[in-house]
Formats: structure tokens, sequence, C-alpha cells
């Protein structure tokens, strides 16, 4: 099982297919430095403007089943066709080297995050509207609209496993949403078992 310790925290990071998530995350990450996020594999095929290694690494699905093989997931889901997954060592990488990670990643694999590493934090990105979350998705012009239909309807679904979630962030504005992020995790600094060590030695006296 992954420590949440003094070295980093997890954060899981959910919310429906064109809420803006990504966004919210740059502009957290700006103000953040010791924030960074895991980049997840996936089979999904690059989007125009999407390169390998940076958005995600893309792998075709032998290779994906290869891992899973080989145990080298945190979590991953499959979602619309497509597989999805966190690997273990990158997370655990980062956290070891003292950044805070944050995982972009769908309500099965926050499942999956939560019961693994208790000590993780989560936090579930909406927009304000569903008919908001229509048009994003139709003016990102990168799905048909069948996809985009899927995508609306896996959104409701994922709707009911909000009450699991540790918070929730209405994404109307970036900077809005993006500084109520950063507050959560603010707030998740100062908390008793992340600060144990400032009060070790007074503890002792
Ligand atoms: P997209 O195809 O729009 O980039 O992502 C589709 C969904 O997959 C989003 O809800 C995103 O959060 C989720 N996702 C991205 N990476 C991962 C991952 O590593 N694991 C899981 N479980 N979901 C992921």
């Amino acid at each position: 099982m992954l420590k949440n310790t003094k070295k980093g925290q997890l954060i899981v990071i959910s919310g429906p297919s064109g809420v803006g998530k990504s966004t919210v995350i740059s502009e957290v990450r700006r103000e953040r430095k010791s924030l960074t996020f895991s980049i997840s594999y996936t089979t999904r095929k690059p989007r125009q403007g999407e390169e390998n290694h940076v958005q995600y690494h893309f792998l075709d699905r032998a290779e994906f089943e290869q891992m899973i093989a080989d145990g080298q997931f945190l979590e991953y889901a499959v979602y619309e066709n497509n597989y999805y997954g966190t690997a273990k060592q990158d997370v655990e990488n980062l956290i070891t080297a003292g950044y805070d990670v944050l995982l972009d990643i769908d309500v099965q694999g926050g499942a999956s995050v939560r019961n693994a590493c208790p000590d993780s934090v989560s936090i579930f990105v909406i927009p304000p509207s569903f008919g908001e979350l229509s048009r994003r998705l139709y003016g990102r012009k990168s799905e048909t609209a069948e996809v985009i239909q899927g995508r609306l309807r896996r959104a409701r679904e994922e709707y009911k496993e909000i009450p699991n979630y540790d918070y929730l962030v209405v994404n109307d504005q970036v900077t809005k949403a993006a500084e109520e992020v950063l507050a959560i995790l603010k707030a998740q600094d100062c908390r008793v078992s992340a600060r144990l060590d400032m009060i070790k030695e007074d503890i002792s006296l």
C-alpha cells in the first residue's frame, strides 16, 4: 500500500469529461510549485495537439494489458472502450521526491485510490449545469456526436459517486475553481497528521 507521509500527498481529481479539469489543474500548478501530476497511460488515440508522454503515455491494448499483468498499476479502469491507468511506480517516485501528486482520474479510479490510500484527498469538479457541459463538449470539436452523448450519459452516472468524495468544486470560472482547489490543499497542509513533526519535541518534553 502507498503511504501518504510528509513526503508528499496524493490528490484525486475527478469530474465529467469536458468540465475543464485540465485547465483548473494547470492554474493550480502555476500557484503551487510543489504540486505535480502523474501522467496516466491510455489506449485512447491522441487528440489534436496532444503529445505522447505529455498529456498521456499512449499505448496499444497489448502493451497496456502487459502492464496490468505485471501489476504495474495503482489503479486502472475502462472508460468509453479505452483503458486508462496510473502507474504505481510513477506515483511512488514523485511522492518520495516530495511532490504532492495530483491524479486526474475517473470515478472507478477514484474508488480504487481511496481504498489503496485512505490518506489521499479526493475532489470532484462539476460544471455549473449539464447544459453547459454539453456546450463545452460540442465546442471542443474533437469527438463525434455519438461519443459526446456517451460522455454525457456517463457524466450522469458519475454524479452518483460524488457523495464518496471529500470535496465538491464547481467550475464556473476557472480562477475561482482553482482558488477553491488551492484552499483545499492548504487545509490539507494544516492537518494535525501532516504537522505532527512540528510539535514532536514539545510533546516529549
Ligand atoms: P479523456 O479521454 O477525456 O482524456 O479522459 C477520459 C476520462 O478518463 C476522464 O474522466 C479522466 O479523468 C479519466 N482518466 C484519465 N487518466 C486516468 C487514469 O489513469 N485512470 C483512470 N481511472 N481514469 C483516468
